[in-house]
């Protein structure tokens, strides 16, 4: 018997299958090619597929010419989207995986252009977005009637195109859920007022697919079970919604997310991060599980199978939305099947290259598994024509990675740390409050070691005598960076430390602190959180427009206000100048005009680091060939340590 049964068995929904209830669910992954399928879309998909996944649900496609939320959107408003989908949906089909597709109109939430101009954007009434300050126009009847044709249309292409039924994306404070709220539906004419009424524009929008795509494929709808700001659709409405519709066959399915596309405290939820507890949008669903006839997913933090099986157990949902597991590694279904949950690499939800990269524009992969979003580039682990003997010099992520990638493709691997432990900066970075999680990312590469059989070495002193010694076939340097001591005019009476002094010594900070945070990533935040935990008056001077600059926008937003509950007092564009007895001098970076904080205790800097070149360097000078990847080739983040690793054993 299958150690997650209620994950493995199949579910019906409407005419379709599945085989089993774990769901890829619709995510822009930034990789069409003009508003088209891509083969980078198509190989990932089928990765996932090849991996056991039971559906997909593609990304977002627009449905009208006025729906394009991205100027890269998926674009489903006319036919030359068939061809491409029809690949997408022969590669994910062979393997087994069912495939839906998604149907967008933004409304008034729309985030950018082809052209760099501001669109005129268009919702159920004039009310205005908080998260993007747009203003909608109404839309009148005949623009109504053009959308609701747009979406059976593109719906009519999807099933010609061959995929297995299509969902409505009435989540987020989207079109529908525009029409469907009181707060943003202020209409007086048949689309406004009562609750009937405001279900008549997705009432219409779901008649008209279900006559274009006729009984053989399903039709389902993606909700926000609450919006988590009490902004826009709110839970009692999304729940009338839902079994207003299945009462009257509307829908095949409901796909229940949270949060909301028109807040920053409501976008936090889309995509929720390592702050928020496994599992945490299960008990939002069990409401529509018990008062649905149809089949209900639930997605949002459900990174294990065991998590999910227990959601499907106790009837909170009968599907689970597992969208970032998947990214982070394609094969967790086949690995739950084959019951080694040991073997899965757990995403840590960090954010920053599946969401993080969407906001960048760039396609989506994962810090962890730079191969995702990728398989169209590279094969896994490819064995090597020759099998060379590989030395690894330091044992953070980036050397870790190489490790593991040069072991898989065949190589004889040795990886030499300096330090009595793995994990380099990754292990500082998890001992900031909430993001314990990021520890994850040191776990899963250990198993991975593990795995792949790599002799590892702590507290090894690696010098050119001994990499010549050792002669091996080809070196790898990963020796990190040290932080950068910050320069400092004057001469300060108070406790001057760096952030990894505090991190890793467990140094203690005065009751007045001032965190001079040029990084503007987590350090700065997180060390704010925890000086005002401990009972310190913390001031927060950062040297960009806000605390976290450099990272993703709902992490950032999130971050924003656990300072502000916390009492932290904010300096943005700011640079440390120096410290003079208790007083610390910055400059403003714009107005170039002095700011002088006064009655300090402790200054923390927070000043990056510098790259630890001395053995690469000296190797090269000895006409050796070695390949330097991570913060010693240049301090950046764990996902251009871990990237490079693995492109480093590429190459071997
Ligand atoms: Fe998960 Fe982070 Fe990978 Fe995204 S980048 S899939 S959040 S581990």
């Amino acid at each position: 018997m299958s150690t997650f049964p209620h994950l493995f068995s199949p579910l019906d929904m409407g005419p379709v299958r599945l085989p089993n209830r774990i769901v890829s669910t619709g995510h822009d992954t930034c990789m069409t090619d003009g508003g088209l399928v891509s083969d980078r879309m198509v190989a990932y998909h089928k990765a996932r597929a090849t991996g056991g996944v039971g559906l997909i649900v593609l990304q977002v496609a627009s449905v009208h010419e006025t729906a394009q939320y991205t100027a890269g959107v998926l674009r489903a408003h006319d036919d030359a989207c068939i061809p491409g989908l029809a690949k997408l949906a022969d590669a994910v089909q062979a393997k087994g995986t069912k495939v839906f597709g998604q149907l967008l109109h933004p409304g008034r939430e729309i985030h950018g252009s082809d052209d760099g101009t501001r669109q005129v954007c268009w919702s159920a009434s004039a009310v205005p977005n908080e998260r993007f300050h747009a203003m909608p126009r109404a839309l009148e009847k005949p623009m109504i009637d053009e959308i609701v044709a747009g979406f059976a249309a593109a719906a009519g292409r999807m099933a010609q195109a061959g995929l297995d039924g299509v969902e409505v994306v009435a989540c987020y404070q989207y079109l529908a859920a525009q029409f469907l709220s009181e707060a943003t539906n202020q209409r007086t004419d048949e689309y406004g007022g009562s609750f009937d009424n405001r279900m008549r524009f997705l009432r219409e929008v779901l008649v008209a697919i279900r006559a274009a795509v006729g009984p053989d494929k399903a039709v389902g709808l993606r909700l926000s079970a609450d919006d988590m700001d009490n902004i826009g659709l709110n839970a009692e409405e999304a729940l009338a919604c839902a079994t207003s519709l299945d009462a009257d066959g509307l829908v095949d399915f409901i796909s229940l997310a949270l949060g909301s596309s028109a807040s920053r405290g409501g976008a936090y939820h889309v995509a929720a991060p390592m702050h928020e507890p496994e599992g945490y949008s299960a008990p939002y669903a069990t409401r529509f599980t018990k008062a649905l006839g149809v089949p209900v997913i639930i997605t949002g933090r459900i990174v294990q199978p065991q998590t999910a099986e227990k959601i499907i157990a106790s009837g909170q949902a009968d599907a689970c939305g597992m969208t970032r597991a998947l990214i982070c590694d394609a094969d967790l279904p086949a690995k739950a099947r084959e019951a080694r949950t040991e073997d899965i690499r757990a995403c840590i939800g960090c954010n920053q290259a599946c969401i993080g990269h969407f906001f960048l524009g760039a396609p989506i992969s994962c810090i962890q598994n730079p191969l995702s979003g990728r398989e169209v580039f590279h094969a896994p682990a490819v064995r090597a024509d020759v099998a060379k003997s590989v030395m690894v010099v330091g044992g953070g992520p980036a050397g870790m990675k190489a490790a593991v990638e040069a072991a898989m493709r065949g190589h004889k691997v040795q990886l030499l740390e300096a330090t009595g432990q793995l994990g380099g900066q990754a292990r500082l970075a998890q001992l900031l409050p909430g993001r314990a999680e990021f520890g994850g990312l040191i776990t899963n590469l250990q198993h991975e070691l593990s795995r792949a059989k790599v002799q590892i070495t702590l507290n090894a002193h690696v010098t050119p005598y001994t990499v010549g010694k050792a002669a091996p076939d080809a070196v790898i340097i990963a020796t990190g960076a040290t932080p950068r001591p910050a320069p400092l005019e004057g001469e300060p009476e108070i406790q001057v430390v760096t952030a990894e002094a505090v991190l890793e010594g467990g140094l203690r900070v005065g009751k007045d602190v001032v965190i001079a945070d040029w990084r503007c990533d987590w350090i700065g935040i997180g060390l704010a959180e925890r000086f005002a935990a401990e009972g310190s008056r913390v001031r927060l001077v950062v040297n960009g427009a806000q605390p976290g600059d450099e990272i993703m926008s709902y992490m950032r937003d999130h971050a924003a206000g656990r300072l502000f509950s916390a009492g932290v007092e904010v300096i943005p564009y700011a640079r440390l100048f120096g410290a003079e007895g208790a007083e610390v001098y910055f400059e403003h970076v714009t107005a170039l005009q002095p700011i002088i904080l006064e009655g300090v205790d402790t200054l923390v800097t927070v000043a990056g680091s510098l790259p630890c070149r001395d053995l690469a360097e000296a190797l090269a000078a000895q006409g050796r060939h070695v390949i330097d990847i991570g913060d010693c080739r240049a301090p950046r983040t764990a996902e251009e340590a871990v990237l490079e690793g693995f492109n480093a054993a590429q190459v071997l």
